[in-house]
């Protein structure tokens, strides 16, 4: 075993690296000295390319730095980092650290973990925070950003750590500390790679709150993701502006009063459907003692008013089918056929639409994802005109 030389320590800002390869492992490759950062202490890996070969993943096994690639690589490599993936993840994980030292200050709220995502970041504060307070500790993290403070990265021992202004206690390490910090504002042990300034990493964006008990959860962007979002954000407005023809002062309340237009549609469509469908249940009551009918596009709803309406009239047995979103089945019989009991016959009519459902002996309805209404129609309709001799 080897140990790689860690390149991204002593200049955060190499794109570019000659370097050999020492060993080849299953998957990859371990150099004598690298500028690709590894996956760890929450920082994602770098991509790039050793001679031209792209590099898709970087692990750290114990002193090792394993470069996994598409192809062959031996000998003498040239290196090149993926600078802008790169430079996003100073911003986001250096936005963490100003943003968790910020939660302390404002919120006495601690970093339990944070995760940097692709798409979105995320820190776990150890309480209930409150949206005001979320907000002050956003802007006063930008305050430090536009102040342009100076990052600095020092090592000490663990003795001399303790006199630290450490945000967290640090982990237990063999050997020296790596300690993150900003000039009179934050003090944290880290691995990753952090800017000279505070300023590269650009506006520190909250994008989302999810509160538990005892604990929030914060989502934020920064640098050129805050700027993609903003983006976003812009464009979504002017389409919905667009949309709603209101100013975006306006939207809310206009969004509001179409969701109101559109409730009441429905309810005047609902009555109006009803009134059809008892009209329609007469019409069909005159037609004889047995009726069959299915209805395209119907739901139980509409079935069981005609169902209704067909049974209001003395002697008379509905048998009635829906397909609207899912199947439906209503059979219903006028309390003149005292002695016709529905339930059994429609338990086992419905396994034609592989439904379920209930009800009184007059009175049966039920759903299921089965298309085949034909066939439960069917069914019931054969027992019942056997039952009633009709
Ligand atoms: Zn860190």
């Amino acid at each position: 075993m080897a140990m790689t030389e860690r390149l991204y320590h002593l200049d955060p800002y190499l794109k570019e690296f000659s370097a050999r390869v020492v060993r080849k492992t299953g998957q990859g490759v371990v150099l004598d000295r690298t500028a690709f950062y590894p996956t760890g202490g929450g920082q994602p890996c770098d991509f790039g390319t050793l001679n031209g070969v792209d590099v898709t993943d970087v692990v750290e096994e114990g002193e090792e730095v394993v470069h996994v690639t598409t192809g062959a690589v031996d000998g003498e490599v040239r290196g090149v980092i993926d600078w802008d993936r790169r430079r996003d993840h100073m911003q986001q994980h250096h936005g963490q650290h100003m943003l968790s030292e910020a939660f302390v200050r404002v919120a006495e709220a601690q970093t339990g973990s944070f995760h940097l995502g692709a798409e979105g970041c995320t820190i776990d504060l150890d309480k209930e925070v409150a949206a005001l307070d979320v907000e002050r500790a956003e802007t006063l993290a930008n305050m430090v950003v536009c102040e342009n403070r100076r990052v600095q990265v020092g090592y000490y021992g663990m003795e001399e750590a303790k006199g630290l202004p450490l945000r967290k206690p640090p982990p237990a390490v063999v050997g020296r500390l790596r300690i993150v910090t900003v000039d009179g504002f934050d003090c944290q042990a880290c691995c990753g790679t952090h800017p000279r300034t505070t300023g590269e990493v650009g506006v520190i964006m909250v994008t989302g709150l999810e509160r538990q008990k005892g604990a929030t959860r914060v989502h934020f962007v920064c640098g050129f993701r805050a700027l993609r979002e903003a983006r976003e954000n812009a464009r979504v407005l002017r389409a919905l502006t667009g949309k709603l023809s209101a100013g975006r002062g306006e939207i809310e309340k206009a969004l509001d009063r179409a969701q109101e237009d559109f409730a009441d549609t429905r309810r005047r469509l609902v009555a109006a459907e009803k009134k059809l469908a008892e009209h329609l249940g007469k019409e069909l009551a005159a037609r004889g003692t047995v009726v069959v009918e299915a209805f395209e596009g119907k739901d139980l709803e509409y079935v069981r008013a005609v169902a209704t309406q067909v049974a209001a009239v003395p002697g008379r047995v509905a048998i009635l089918a829906g397909t609207g979103e899912s199947s439906c089945l209503v059979l219903s019989r006028s309390q003149d056929l005292g002695t016709l009991d529905l339930r059994p016959i429609f338990k086992d009519a419905i396994q034609a639409i592989q439904g379920k459902g209930g009800g009184t002996p007059h009175f049966v309805q039920g759903g299921g994802p089965g298309k085949d209404v034909r066939a439960a129609l069917k069914a019931a309709e054969d027992r019942i005109r056997a039952n009633l001799g009709a």
